[in-house]
């Protein structure tokens, strides 16, 4: 095995680790999901820190270690800039990443899943984030195999226009199927809109609140049904503004 070795990636998470280090979650183009140290990041003179930051597109340069690799160069090359003069874009762009975070296993490659998050972290810059987070969240379970069909009652199969969502199935509902929380035909619609479309298509969806906070209702029992389990975000952040 060569010594060193490069990745085009990004950064989704970073933790302090002893005496000035950190270590770095990456989501890399050709290596998908892997981590690595950067020692002595920390440190007022360290060249590495200003690259290294959450959210970052960076080129690195990595060295193979027994249990952990370390970053031996990083150089940013997109900071998706817009992301700093917001909090609220920051806070979005943090609930991709831990979400990413969350759905992928280390070392599965997936140059589609990249090509996502860095398209959704640039399109952030454009308004409507609301609609691009049920876009990203849409994509992401799809791309993990987790995509529900919404044309479909998640039971019987029968064709929907409208329906209930409920805990107990990864989808919506017929009427004959049972009940639960009413999605509307202009949700269902919206939902199958963000499904198919690209992201620069997004902002074309035109929706009332109303059906913006039931998207926002379906994707979440979505992500849990798939994560079986809270992602922190969704406590720390309130949904309702995302
Ligand atoms: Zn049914």
């Amino acid at each position: 095995m060569e010594k060193y070795y490069t990745a085009d990636a990004i950064i989704i998470k970073g933790i302090s680790y002893g005496e000035g280090h950190r270590i770095f979650t990456f989501y890399g183009k050709e290596e998908g999901k892997f981590s690595a140290v950067a020692r002595g990041v920390k440190k007022p003179k360290s060249k590495l820190n200003g690259h290294l930051q959450l959210g970052n597109r960076c080129d690195l340069q990595l060295i193979h270690g027994k249990s952990l690799d370390t970053v031996s160069q990083a150089v940013a090359k997109e900071t998706y800039p817009h992301l700093r003069e917001s909090a609220s874009l920051y806070f979005y762009a943090s609930y991709f990443l831990e979400l990413l975070n969350d759905f992928v296993a280390e070392r599965v490659v997936d140059p589609a899943l990249f090509q996502l998050l860095d398209t959704v972290l640039k399109g952030l810059a454009e308004k409507e984030p609301a609609k691009l987070t049920r876009f990203f969240e849409l994509k992401l379970l799809a791309l993990s195999g987790y995509q529900p069909d919404f044309h479909r009652c998640a039971v019987c199969g029968e064709e929907i226009k409208a329906g209930f969502l409920n805990p107990r199935f990864h989808g919506i509902i017929c009427e004959k199927c049972g009940n639960g929380y009413e999605i509307t035909p202009k949700t269902l619609f919206a939902l199958n809109y963000l499904a198919d479309t690209e992201t620069r298509l997004v902002r074309r969806l035109k929706t009332d609140d109303a059906t913006d906070q039931l998207m926002g209702k379906v994707t979440k029992m979505l992500i849990e049904h798939s994560l079986e389990k809270k992602v922190k975000s969704l406590a720390i952040l309130n949904r309702d503004q995302l």
